[in-house]
């Protein structure tokens, strides 16, 4: 084995990049959801933080049809620039069809289980492993005839799996032209130890970019993934960290967003040693998070890290004095570097909200303290009528964010607010 965690000078050879899997994950957790103008706004935030993918979306569930393609425009219009979007698809070539006629999605996941318990607990014995690769090899070479872009390949389970299995399949994914393979530790069945070992196992044997999927149900979905992308990474391959934001995920969630950051920009074992993806704006952080969380209608735990309430907050003498002395006595990151310290302004007198009843007067003095004017009554009745559209999805005032969105890319809003079963 090479040596691990060398401190890479000058460029370094290979990267993590974060893929964010709220906008799939996340929505498909039970009690958890968001209305597709909330996706799309996430969407645009992820971008900005320099996210590397978002995993945006169900390319072949009908309800998400309008959603998706109009967030490819926004893509194409650059709105959504660099960011890859990338649609969850299962690995069957009837999903890939369905999601290259009814979408203009140009990138997907390929999703299939790969684990004994699966094949006989889910599948009931009725596909064995070499129909398994069958379909994941058929789907992807349909998926590279429909002209997809990125084409990665998830293993459902894979922490589950037969690690030679893992191996032929991930071969055979690679071989028929998948960019990356998804080890996903569906049920956070992973230690760091032992996932570090099977990815290093992985990378030596097929030699390809890996994705981290892990969830949270040990409570070390974290420490599992940067494990993980640390075997990747010392095998000379790139690392894919799947996250959510503030770790929103089935069950007890995913690997949270902003800690994953975190424990690689700051861990000892990374710090100077790993190279995280140069386009992460950690700045982004505070306002990802509370979007999220008001979106949801999920608050924010006051331990969470880095965004909590109590997460930059001293109270006991030795420590309140420590801090003050030397932020570093008891802090190991700023709270500035992750956008928070700007008091936030709370309307305590009068209010106007934009809501689906909303009428012109209280409508125009939501977008006059926005500073936005309109041309005409025209248009502003326009803006109105969609305004009030979105809120029949998202019920609850929308942020300032939203109804910028809104008076920019009246045309795409529509579609994203437009549904016809
Ligand atoms: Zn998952």
């Amino acid at each position: 084995m090479k040596k691990t965690g060398v401190k890479y000078k000058g460029k370094p050879k290979n990267i993590i990049r974060i893929i964010d899997v709220t906008n799939r994950d996340g929505v498909q957790t039970s009690r958890i959801g968001l209305a597709k103008l909330e996706k799309t706004m996430l969407n645009i935030y992820l971008n900005e933080m320099g996210i590397y993918q978002s995993e945006f979306g169900f390319p072949v569930t009908k309800h998400e049809t309008n959603y998706i393609n109009a967030n490819v425009e926004l893509a194409r219009i650059g709105v959504i620039k660099p960011m890859i979007l990338s649609g969850w698809v299962r690995a069957i070539t009837g999903d890939v069809e369905a999601a290259t006629k009814m979408t203009d999605v140009e990138h997907m996941n390929l999703s299939i289980s790969t684990s004994e318990q699966m094949l006989y607990g889910k599948f009931k014995g009725k596909l064995n492993k070499n129909d398994i690769i069958k379909m994941m090899t058929s789907a992807v070479e349909l998926a590279k005839k429909r002209k997809i872009k990125t084409i990665g390949v998830n293993a459902e389970d894979a922490s589950r799996s037969d690690m030679n299995f893992l191996i032929k399949f991930a071969h055979e994914a690679k071989a028929h032209g998948a960019a990356r393979i998804r080890y996903c530790d569906t049920l956070g069945y992973d230690d760091p130890f032992s996932i570090y070992k099977r990815i290093r196992l992985l990378v030596s044997e097929v030699n390809m970019p890996i994705e981290l999927h892990c969830h949270n149900d040990l409570g070390m979905a974290v420490a599992v993934s940067v494990a993980g992308a640390k075997a990747a990474i010392d095998g000379g391959v790139d690392a894919y960290i799947n996250t959510t934001v503030n770790g929103m995920g089935e069950r007890a969630g995913n690997a949270d967003l902003v800690s994953t950051i975190l424990a690689i920009k700051y861990s000892s074992g990374f710090k100077g040693k790993y190279a995280l993806d140069e386009r992460i704006k950690l700045s982004c952080a505070w306002k990802i998070a509370k979007f999220a969380s008001y979106a949801m209608g999920i608050p924010i735990p006051v331990n969470q890290v880095a965004v909590g309430t109590n997460a930059f907050a001293h109270e006991s003498g030795i420590h309140a004095d420590g801090a003050l002395k030397d932020r570093r006595n008891y802090e190991l990151y700023d709270y500035e570097e992750l956008g928070r310290g700007e008091p936030e302004i709370i309307e305590t007198g009068r209010m106007i909200t934009a809501g689906e009843y909303s009428g012109i007067k209280g409508f125009r003095n939501v977008y006059d303290r926005l500073e936005i004017k309109f041309t005409d009554e025209k248009i502003a009745t326009k803006i109105l009528d969609l305004v009030r559209y979105a809120n029949v999805h998202t019920q609850k005032p929308l942020t300032h964010g939203e109804l910028r969105f809104i008076a920019k890319y009246p045309e795409i809003a529509k579609k994203i607010f437009t549904m016809s079963p």
